[in-house]
């Protein structure tokens, strides 16, 4: 379990007063009940404690806070849309929090370099629409796009259902203008695809959950907006079909193959019981379902998708399907992927790792760690879904029915270690893609490589001497 930090001492009115005057009282939230939605996470895993919420609305409010923290050792944490998984944004221990989300500005799109400039504060679903506006596309899409922002989207390095085709949010930014602890500002908004002056050192802040700097602005990478879309949910007897089919679509259609996910029939069932207006995909139960996206900007991938179809059925990996007929329906069936997570919720406790392992080993990955949960605790609800193309699993277990859900999820740690053990058995990896936060802190000191942890360490104390950067994450 992860230690618990002491409590920090309450701010000098005084000092809360210096932080308030660079954004202005207006932006600098002292009332307990405006701050308390900052304080806790959708599903209520965290409850933080802070007196204070600074709300700046531009770089330079940004850098003249992190100035003042850093002379005066005062423990900050950077927030975007407050939707990450980890309790990484979390003030655990009555840290001021820095809200993001006043940098809402799209600085400029540029449909000849194919680039968008943005602050970090701009929801993610707003990135996409203006880049379809434009006649663009920007792909990074997730469960959370509504309220999450490309500051925290980057600084997670968030994954989501279109890396199987244009990679992880690290692979979609290309510059970043970043304030240090020091208050120093790194200018690195290069829209320059090719650049070998040095290290690259904006990566360095992507994945790194606000522990080395507050991102402020990131220049992003435009692709041509998709022309044709083919949406099928497809049933299936085990993953190994899944993968079997997984293959069967990239020979047909290369990196077309936009979304590859994989859901198990509990999931179904789940939805259906719980989802307003959610019905089954197919017409029968099959136990394993794939719904796969194929997208290009050019022809019709119509033709693609039934060859894909037709081969598999032809194989006997697929044992029915249905592509979708219109756009209400490809929302539907995108409904049923994102509604899992909420469709838990009434079945009681549920237990949850983001993993991954290599692509080839998700089938008896997902083999031997459903038995082993359900050794572990009989009658225990398996729901593995998630991004079988990047082999990146969310190995949910919902409670046994009718259990009792605080008793089930007091067994958090030690089906986490079960499971994490047999992830790394694989060659495999804890956090996928939500990252490590205050949730995986201590559990990394103990799978990750010792060297790559000592440069961590490094990097930390080398940009963030007296640690006021939300301290007690990651590291
Ligand atoms: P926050 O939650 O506010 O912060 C996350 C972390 O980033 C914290 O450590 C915070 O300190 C830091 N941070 C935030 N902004 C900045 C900044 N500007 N500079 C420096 N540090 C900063 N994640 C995926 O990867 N893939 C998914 O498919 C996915 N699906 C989701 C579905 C749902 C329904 C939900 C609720 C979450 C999902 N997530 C997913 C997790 C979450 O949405 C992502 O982690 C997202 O990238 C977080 O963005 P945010 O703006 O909400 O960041």
């Amino acid at each position: 379990m992860n230690k618990i930090e002491p409590v920090l001492p309450d701010l000098s009115p005084e000092l809360l007063q210096r932080f308030a005057a660079i954004v202005g009282d207006k932006y600098a939230v002292t009332d307990p009940n405006e701050i308390a939605p900052y304080l806790t996470e959708e599903r209520m895993l965290y409850q933080g404690r802070s007196s204070l919420v600074l709300r700046p609305g531009t770089t330079a409010e940004v850098a003249a806070i992190c100035k003042l923290a850093n002379q005066t050792r005062t423990a900050i944490v950077p927030q975007g849309g407050n939707t990450g998984l980890v309790g990484g944004q979390t003030p655990h221990n009555g840290e001021v929090v820095v809200s993001l989300r006043r940098l809402d500005r799209i600085r400029d799109l540029d449909t000849q370099s194919n680039t968008v400039t943005c602050e970090s504060g701009v929801v993610l679903q707003t990135i996409q629409e203006r880049a379809s506006e434009a006649d663009r596309f920007f792909p990074l899409s997730l469960g959370a796009e509504g309220s999450c922002t490309i500051g925290g989207n980057l600084s997670t390095n968030a994954g989501g259902n279109t890396a199987l085709a244009f990679g992880v949010a690290r692979d979609l930014v290309i510059g970043l203008e970043v304030v240090l602890a020091d208050g120093r500002i790194l200018n690195a908004l290069s829209k320059l695809k090719k650049d070998n002056t040095g290290y690259n050192l904006h990566n360095l802040f992507v994945g790194a959950e606000g522990t080395l700097g507050i991102i402020t602005a990131a220049v992003l990478k435009l692709f041509p907006k998709p022309r044709a879309v083919e949406t099928a949910f497809v049933g299936l007897k085990s993953p190994q079909d899944a993968l079997a089919l997984l293959g069967i679509a990239r020979s047909e259609a290369s990196n077309s193959v936009t979304s590859f996910e994989l859901l198990p029939d509990i999931a179904i069932d789940f939805c259906v019981r719980h989802g307003e207006g959610i019905r089954a995909p197919l017409q029968e139960r099959h136990s394993w379902y794939v719904l796969m996206e194929l997208t290009s900007p050019g022809a019709s991938l119509s033709e693609t998708m039934e060859t894909i179809l037709s081969r598999g059925m032809e194989e006997g990996i697929v044992d029915d399907a249905a592509i979708a007929a219109s756009l209400d329906q490809r929302r539907a069936f995108w409904t049923i992927r994102d509604f899992i997570p909420h469709a838990q919720k009434p079945e009681g406790g549920s237990i949850k790792h983001d993993v991954s392992v290599p692509v080839a080993s998700v089938p008896e990955f997902l083999a031997k760690a459903s038995a082993a949960v359900v050794a572990l605790i009989p009658g225990c609800r398996p729901c593995p879904f998630g991004h079988l193309g990047d082999g990146n699993i969310h190995f949910n277990v919902s409670q046994p029915a009718g259990a009792d859900k605080d008793a089930f999820l007091d067994r958090w740690h030690d089906m986490n270690e079960v499971v994490h053990g047999i992830v790394l058995a694989y060659g495999g990896s804890i956090s996928a893609e939500h990252g490590i936060g205050f949730m995986k802190r201590e559990e990394l000191t103990h799978v990750k490589d010792p060297v790559a942890l000592e440069l961590m360490r490094t990097l930390k104390a080398t940009l963030d001497p007296n640690g006021i950067l939300n301290p007690g994450k990651v590291i």
